[in-house]
């Protein structure tokens, strides 16, 4: 009898190393990447750069083989010193009430509002408008989806001799998004984005921003390498690390979700690999630059350090810090041949309700090597609790959840096993 409770014992320790996914040192990892000290790992203030350092340790102490930074630069428009907006006197918060278009200007300056007539529209009508003297100078504001319907005459009013208006403000979600980080380039005019909240019916705001533009801004990507029994092909693990960064002195994008989640989960894969000796050699890429578009992994796949025919399969890990019983994902033409695996395992150990793949799209690193004919797989989990805080200051630590990593970690790590 104490022999088989033994057995038991013996056999459910084996289970759990087979596995050996590890919450308490991802949750570490999130933990410490969403902190103050890496400044929403932006390129405003080194924040990217710092996190990069922080995970050449991490792998290191993981135990490793090889650990390579790979340097590339970007040019990139930021936002770190002054933030302020008043709207009819009344102080708006950075971050929650408004925020910057990616490659926007800085703007100081009291400025009237004219409020676009979006349910009597006419595009002569308001260019009229603005020249007269009143709206001299003025901050056009209008519904952002509105002016995607009449780009044209919105392409008009963002350019410094299309229009006399003095720039523009974009009403979107609440609370705002910083939605991207893309500013290669810097327009004429400044855009801003405010929640509709917080400027209806207001008639002039002042407004005190500072940009500032870096020019081949450096950069690196952290390639970790776990080495197998077999070198002639390899398995390779995705996450990028970077995030927003700053919008101003204070306010600061944490990016627990996206992608703290899946950084801190492929350190713990190379953890778990680094233990196990892998049949095949294992490269864990941490990408810097995705929230400048991509701009670390399509560095990457047109540098690699292996040869990206040698790819057996990639996992990109973005945001899995979430809840969602059902786990999206994207796959590749060439990784289409491994996708009824996937689906397979998850219905036999179901880890997730079911997985639901998506159209592939350009939104995050599996992209650049998707294109390049790599089989891959994309693990995003969407529209859970965490979902609504996409870049937004909310995405921070104290916002994290954290039941996808587990499911997440045994889907990839039995799909190696039996691929
Ligand atoms: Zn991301």
């Amino acid at each position: 009898m104490i022999m088989k409770k033994l057995l038991i014992l013996l056999l459910a320790i084996a289970a759990i190393q087979v596995h050996a996914q590890d919450l308490p040192h991802y949750k570490r990892i999130v933990k410490e990447l969403s902190s103050a000290k890496y400044q929403g790992r932006g390129y405003a203030r080194g924040g990217a750069n710092k996190a990069g350092e922080y995970l050449e340790k991490e792998y290191r102490k993981a135990g490793v083989d090889a650990v390579i930074r790979q340097p590339f630069t970007i040019d990139i428009n930021t936002f770190p010193g002054r933030m302020e907006m008043w709207a009819d006197g009344k102080k708006l918060k950075a971050g929650v009430d408004f925020s910057m278009r990616e490659y926007s200007p800085g703007v100081k300056g009291e400025f009237p509002v004219y409020h676009v007539d979006t349910l009597d529209f006419d595009a002569d009508r308001m260019f009229a408008d603005l020249a007269r003297p009143e709206n001299e100078n003025c901050l056009v504001c209008c519904e952002f989806w509105f002016t995607y319907r009449h780009r044209e005459a919105f392409a008009r009013l963002q350019s410094r001799d299309g229009a006399p208006n003095a720039g523009l403000l974009y009403t979107w979600t609440s609370p705002i998004k910083f939605y991207k980080a893309y500013g290669h380039r810097v327009v004429d005019k400044p855009i801003i984005w405010v929640t509709p909240e917080s400027v209806e019916g207001v008639r002039s705001v002042r407004v005190n921003v500072e940009n500032e533009f870096l020019e081949g801004y450096g950069l690196f990507n952290v390639i970790a390498k776990v080495e197998g029994e077999r070198h002639d092909s390899c398995y390779v693990f995705t996450a990028h690390y970077d995030h927003l960064g700053n919008l101003g002195r204070r306010v600061r994008y944490a990016g627990a979700n996206d992608n703290a989640s899946g950084t801190a989960a492929i350190v713990t894969l190379a953890a778990y690999y680094a233990g196990h000796r892998p049949p095949y050699d294992m490269y864990f890429l941490s990408f810097s630059g995705e929230d400048a578009n991509l701009r670390g992994s399509e560095f990457y796949a047109d540098h690699p350090v292996v040869p990206l025919d040698r790819i057996r399969y990639l996992f990109n890990i973005d945001m899995i810090g979430d809840n969602n019983p059902v786990q999206y994902c994207e796959v590749s033409d060439e990784g289409m041949r491994g996708y009824a695996l996937f689906e397979r395992i998850n219905v036999d150990k179901g880890y997730f309700k079911a997985l639901d793949r998506g159209e592939l799209a350009a939104n995050s690193d599996h992209y650049p090597f998707a294109v390049r004919h790599v089989p891959c797989i994309f693990l995003e989990n969407q529209e859970g609790d965490a979902f609504p805080y996409y870049h937004t200051i909310y995405d921070d630590w104290k916002h994290a959840v954290f039941d996808s990593y587990e499911p997440v970690f045994r889907l990839v790590t039995d799909f190696i096993g039996q691929y």
